[in-house]
């Protein structure tokens, strides 16, 4: 190759969303997307802090874009040449649960997707979360309903239809049953005494029933009436349901998510009447 050292290879479009932006040098942003063909990847785009005009909106979050990229030569990154934005959710940056809500949704595909490998199917979660937030708010069901589907989509889905220890389905509804996201799932009280530490969490029927009925539906919105007219027993089992999913969560990333932090902060604040 003579000239410049620039790559050879024909640049590629494909639509994606913005996972983080690092600075790099006086001039450039090195992003991580997580894009339909190529799954998630890193890339420079060059100029991106000396002109603002050069990508618009499509460096900053809750934007859905088309990006024409420039695919790496050997460990070099991908290079940005533009982008486009195709779905606009920066609205959901005057709500502040919304805008933890799509953090923690941004912060799960970063951290649980490798690099490189396509993950169509996680992309239009992401999408679609994005839309349930738009549509129906910060809801908390419209979250498990995407991160038990994401975990589905990875391959990683806990086990919730029968006992992970005997396999059965018709034993999980007595008393007794817990979440042991080190065995993948659900274990009957049978099976629970080789469940012990302190990530395994009460699964009550209710909490199993909630975290089933979100996983199945079509659309992360239409978990959202889960959460409608929840009495006060209710309300434990959806937080213990929550509790269980976390687990899993920070089992298979090996610590806590950062956003869910900031959410559980919010909530407390909710609770304690300090948010509308
Ligand atoms: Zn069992």
């Amino acid at each position: 190759m003579t000239g410049g050292g620039r790559s050879a290879a024909p640049a590629v479009d494909t639509v994606g969303v913005l996972l983080r932006t690092t600075p790099f040098g006086e001039a450039d942003v090195i992003v991580a997307l997580l894009t339909r063909d190529h799954g998630r990847i890193s890339a420079l785009a060059r100029g991106a802090r000396r002109s603002r005009r050069r990508f618009g909106g499509a460096l900053g979050p809750l934007t859905v874009c088309r990006y024409a990229l420039r695919p790496r030569t050997r460990g070099e990154l991908w290079t940005l040449e533009s982008a486009e934005v195709i779905a606009d959710f920066t609205r959901l940056a005057a709500d502040v649960a919304a805008f933890a809500h799509a953090s923690y949704v941004i912060e799960l595909a970063r951290e649980l997707c490798p690099p490189e490998v396509p993950e169509p199917e996680v992309l239009d979660l992401v999408i679609a979360a994005h839309e349930s937030l738009a549509a129906v708010g910060a809801r908390p069901a419209a979250l498990r309903a995407f991160e038990l589907q994401l975990l589905d989509a990875l391959g990683s889905a806990p086990q919730l239809d029968a006992c992970v220890g005997c396999g059965r389905a018709d034993v999980l509804d007595a008393a007794g049953a817990v979440f042991d996201p080190g065995r993948g799932g659900a274990v009957c009280a049978g099976c629970a005494a080789a469940s012990r530490g302190p990530a395994v969490r009460p699964l009550p029927p209710g909490a199993r029933a909630y975290l089933r009925a979100a996983r199945a539906v079509d659309h992360p919105r239409d978990a959202a009436p889960l959460d409608a007219d929840a009495d006060e027993a209710a309300r434990v089992e959806h937080a213990q349901a929550r509790d269980a999913v976390v687990a899993m969560l920070g089992h298979l990333l090996g610590r806590p998510l950062k956003t869910l932090e900031f959410i559980a902060k919010l909530q407390s604040a909710h609770r304690r009447g300090d948010v509308p």
